[in-house]
């Protein structure tokens, strides 16, 4: 047994979790749970409460409670001080973060350690930000001694809904800033992946986070998630997940019209011009849609080449693809691990007979295996040639790794193909021409556009969506005003 593995059955071992609310660990109301399974063996890990409304409800009071109490006697400088705290813990732990992360959603360990700078830097550039929320001295246009000012407060009680593709940097990315203007926060993490969301609040709580400011409601989406959307106790709903529950959350919001911010869905665009260079661009353009198994929401799974370089770009391609280790992600030799669960990889399956009934070209892959001992989902790194704009493979996120090929002439055609989609997350170049270079990245339409690169997240760049991928931004400064008001306030010192 691999040290990995050893450490893997001393972390879960099929007990049952409790989730957090208002500084105590509970059951749901209604005693039920859902069960955890590593989705690479289909092994139970734990069970989890099945959290509802009466649950949202208890977190949504606690909540408010330690909004308008305790929290809201920090300073600034003591939220920063807790921050830093929670990131030297978060560092201390962090290999059986990435662990719990592995064994919970399947992403490789080796992935998940080396998201630990973006993951410490969230913690650290909001601890840093806590103590930079200021507001203005404003000249008006009064006669007399009448001073304006603006200050900046925090809206009040969060509610964050994050998918199960990224738990660690998905929850962190929304209690950090949360947590450092001053909110509140009830979190509900996705019924696929919980345990390690449940992990990293005890860490907080142990740090010294005051009961009520971080509340962990695990559950169903259409229960524990949908009373979190509807509740008109919740200021903001910071959402990330598929387009069409970002859509009925909005809906839902509307009740007590709360503020909603959404990080949804995408069918990213990459574009490999033909003077690229090939022997860096092919790999990244490869793990662009493959990474996490194309569990990502920026996955780059649509592929623009230049038809003069085609044929050498499949065969790379192809060659990259058929290298790839599937397997169990704690084992560390492995570069893709299994889809989140039965449903998903059914789903990816029955886009993979769309292309091949549409008239797409099977160059590698697109089939189901199992890797030796493993009875999870796996599917293999998927290359469909020949896809015109028009199959279904081309038009809608697969979150599979499935990537389509498209041939085009020249870059303007590439650039109009590119946009012609409803969504707008992200987008990438690969180009030695900075003419073409900025001219593309100018007219793409995505929140986010990499040129000879992809994948890039920082704590301090700000990243999110245009048109459906959704609307707000996470990340740098930006983020902040998400989860801040402004106030005037007018004196008159005469
Ligand atoms: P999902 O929309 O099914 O679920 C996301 C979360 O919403 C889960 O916690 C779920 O329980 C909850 N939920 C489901 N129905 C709900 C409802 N009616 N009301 C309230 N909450 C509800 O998404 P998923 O399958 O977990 O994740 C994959 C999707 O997430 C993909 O579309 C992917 O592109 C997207 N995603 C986007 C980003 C981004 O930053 N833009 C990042 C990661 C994933």
């Amino acid at each position: 047994m691999t040290g990995w593995a050893a450490r893997a059955a001393e972390l879960y071992d099929g007990r049952h979790r409790r989730m957090l609310i208002d500084g105590e660990w509970r059951d749901a109301a209604s005693g039920e749970v859902i069960e955890a399974r590593d989705p690479a063996d289909g092994r139970l890990l734990a069970t989890i409460p099945k959290g509802g409304a009466a649950d949202i409800d208890a977190a949504v009071t606690a909540a408010r409670r330690a909004f308008e109490g305790p929290w809201s006697r920090f300073t600034p400088f003591e939220r920063q001080a807790l921050l830093l705290r929670i990131a030297e813990r978060v560092e201390a732990e962090w290999q059986d973060l990435c662990l719990s992360d592995t064994l919970d959603m399947g992403m490789p360990i080796q992935r998940s350690l080396a998201n630990s700078r973006r993951v410490l830097g969230m913690l650290r550039f909001y601890a840093g930000q806590a103590v930079a929320i200021h507001g203005h001295t404003i000249a008006n246009s009064f006669p007399g001694e009448i001073v304006s000012m603006t200050v900046r407060e925090p809206l009040g009680v969060v509610g964050a809904i994050i998918p199960w593709n990224a738990p660690i940097a998905g929850s962190v990315w929304k209690i950090a800033p949360a947590l450092a203007t001053g909110c509140t926060v009830v979190l509900k993490p996705s019924e696929e992946a919980s345990l390690t969301v449940l992990r990293l609040a005890r860490i907080m709580q142990e740090c010294g986070l005051p009961d009520g400011v971080l509340n962990v409601v695990t559950g169903l989406g259409a229960d524990a998630g949908a009373a979190l959307a509807a509740h008109p106790g919740i200021d903001r709903i910071a959402f990330t997940g598929s387009t069409e529950t970002g859509r009925a959350i909005a809906r839902a919001a509307g009740g007590n019209i709360k503020r909603v911010s959404l990080e949804l869905g995408g069918k990213s665009p990459v574009i490999l011009c033909r003077d690229a260079d090939l022997d860096r661009a092919i790999p990244v353009a490869a793990m662009a849609v493959f990474a996490n198994s194309g569990q990502i929401c920026i996955a780059g799974s649509r592929l623009f080449v230049a038809r003069e370089i085609e044929d050498e770009v499949l065969s790379h391609l192809a060659d990259h693809a058929r290298g790839l280790r599937l397997g169990h992600g704690i084992d560390p030799e492995v570069d893709l691990g299994p889809l989140i669960s039965a449903r998903q990889a059914a789903r990816v399956e029955s886009y993979l007979q769309r292309g091949q009934d549409e008239g797409a070209r099977l160059l590698t892959g697109g089939a189901r295996v199992t890797p030796e001992g493993l009875a999870g989902h796996f599917i293999q790194p998927t290359i469909f040639a020949g896809v015109s704009d028009d199959m279904t493979i081309a038009r809608e996120e697969i979150f599979g790794p499935v990537l389509s090929v498209l041939p085009f002439d020249d870059p303007e055609d590439a650039l109009r193909r590119a946009n012609a989609t409803p969504y707008g997350l992200a987008a990438g170049v690969f180009t030695r021409d900075l003419g073409t270079a900025h001219k593309l990245a100018q007219r793409l339409r995505a929140g986010t556009v990499w040129v000879n690169m992809y994948h890039a997240i920082d704590p301090a760049v700000p990243f999110g969506g245009v048109r459906m991928s959704g609307h707000g931004r996470e990340g740098g400064t930006e983020h902040l005003d998400e989860f801040l008001d402004t106030k005037a306030i007018w004196i008159n010192t005469d």
